[in-house]
């Protein structure tokens, strides 16, 4: 990097060994910097640890149950099935332990010191540990994360467990109250329900999803009803009684539900509460979040953050991004901007979401003409195996140059599907670029290079509604 001062400690201190935390330190150190950074819990942070890798093994987990029943369509039979949920737990335990090996066995080979403890900010340009330990640093990076938001202050709260907890149960809770319709929400509704519990999602809305393309939003919610999911919308828990080992979830409306968990997943909240931002000046939103600019830098220049402490887009390539960004452009002189314009997801539930730019009703906003293409069919794979699952694909198209604005998927691996869409999204992929694609076949893929029912944005959305059919 070049100015090597002496004058601090190290030249960056990273508070939070993260997705966000652990690529920024990393990458600083490559370019010659003295890195050290404190992790409170665990390294690898809520993605490794307790957010998208165990609960994507969770997922693999529970496809099985479907396979097997789907398995008999296709001359097989499967005897004496059965799951066992302290074996996926002790087996993803492992997994996620050697996993944070090799985030420590990473940040170590480049040089990054880390220290096991909660830092707090101290000055501009110093921490303070745990152990009252004072470090001066040139640069702090804040990559603390976020923890799950738990509501309101009713009666029994306590008695509620979060996604945090979910990866520890001692057994599959064989009935769930689930509070919210995120992402989040409906990942463990989907997982737990074809895992065999019974599982009430209770919603304040009337829709899941929120944010998401509205033909995606009730699709989902009617596949995850036949998955067994009961929804009780329009819904708000009250309260939350002990009854011996049961939990008694009291609905606004009077109802009671009898449940053994109660899950609260209603978003989340960024870690900045107790951390010494005041005292420093760093702006902080309503919600907590601390306030940057495109280059991740606070409102006081020497303190950064990135990922979900400052609540951009709450997802790991993007905490992973930022970092990368900070440490290339304050410490390798080569700055670049994060683009948060095409940013594929997915939501893992049976079936699969994955979406990517914006959704019809966004590009409406804009006021936008539209062509809008859909598929809605049954996959080849459900002819034999019975099952009654449909795929729906819709692709938002801009009428003025033919551009794809959003692609928006439910069905088996539709996030696989997604993430090559937003290549060609990038690339700026028009429809007929689409239509030119040599289908692959026979693929549920193939769908997308071969829409030709069109839709006007003015146009009321007829059901389109048809078997798969061969494309030859
Ligand atoms: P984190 O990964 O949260 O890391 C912050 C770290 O800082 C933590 O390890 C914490 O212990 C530590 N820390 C906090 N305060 C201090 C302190 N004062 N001193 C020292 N250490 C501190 N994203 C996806 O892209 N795909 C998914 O499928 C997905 N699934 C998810 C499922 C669940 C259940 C959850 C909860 C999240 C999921 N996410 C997913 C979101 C993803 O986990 C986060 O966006 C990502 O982890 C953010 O990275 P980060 O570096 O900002 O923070």
């Amino acid at each position: 990097m070049g100015e090597h001062t002496d004058q601090y400690d190290v030249d960056l201190f990273v508070i939070g060994g993260g997705s966000g935390g652990v690529r920024a330190a990393r990458i600083a150190a490559t370019h010659g910097a003295r890195v050290r950074i404190a992790e409170e819990y665990r390294l690898g942070g809520t993605c490794v640890i307790r957010g998208c890798v165990p609960k994507k093994l969770f997922v693999y987990a529970a496809h099985y149950a479907h396979d097997f029943e789907d398995a008999a369509g296709y001359g097989w039979t499967v005897e004496g099935a059965r799951f066992d949920w302290s074996t996926l737990i002790a087996n993803k335990d492992k997994e996620i332990a050697r996993l944070e090996g090799a985030y420590r066995a990473n940040l170590e080979r480049t040089g990054v010191e880390i220290v096991a403890q909660r830092a707090v900010v101290d000055g501009p340009h110093a921490v303070r540990l745990a152990d009252g330990t004072r470090v001066t640093a040139r640069y702090i990076l804040i990559a603390t994360g976020g923890h799950p938001n738990l509501g309101l202050d009713i009666p029994g709260r306590e008695l509620g467990i979060t996604s945090n907890e979910i990866f520890h149960l001692e057994r599959l809770p064989p009935r769930i109250v689930i509070q919210g319709a995120g992402y989040i929400a409906l990942e463990f509704a989907s997982l737990l329900a074809t895992l065999g519990s019974d599982v009430t999602v209770v919603h304040r809305g009337h829709k899941v999803l929120a944010g998401f393309d509205e033909e995606i939003r009730e699709r989902l919610a009617d596949e995850l009803a036949q998955n067994g999911v009961t929804f009780a919308f329009g819904a708000t828990i009250e309260s939350i009684h002990a009854v011996g080992a049961e939990k008694r979830v009291r609905l606004h409306d009077g109802r009671d539900l009898l449940a053994d968990e109660v899950m609260l997943a209603i978003g989340r909240v960024p870690n900045t509460t107790g951390l010494g931002l005041d005292a420093v000046g760093v702006q902080l939103t309503a919600n907590g979040a601390i306030v940057v600019d495109a280059e991740s830098r606070s409102s006081v220049p020497s303190i950064y953050a990135v990922g979900d402490v400052t609540d951009r887009v709450q997802l790991t390539p993007v905490a992973i991004r930022e970092g990368h960004s900070f440490a290339d452009g304050v410490f390798g002189g080569k700055p670049w901007k994060v683009s948060y314009e095409v940013i594929p997801t997915a939501v893992f539930t049976e079936p699969e979401i994955g979406t990517v730019g914006m959704t019809e009703a966004q590009a409406r906003a804009q006021g936008r003409r539209l062509n809008i293409y859909k598929a809605d069919f049954r996959p080849l794979k459900a002819t034999l195996s019975g099952r009654a699952s449909r795929v729906l694909m819709k692709l938002v198209v801009d009428q003025k140059d033919d551009r794809l604005l959003g692609a928006h998927l439910v069905g088996p691996d539709s996030g696989e599907m997604v993430q090559l869409i937003a290549v060609a999204m990038n690339m700026g992929a028009t429809k007929a670029d689409f239509d030119r694609t040599m289908a692959l076949h026979p693929s549920s893929a193939e769908e997308l290079v071969t829409l030709r029912t069109k839709h006007h944005s003015s146009d009321p959305l007829p059901e389109v509604s048809s078997e798969a059919t061969p494309a030859i």
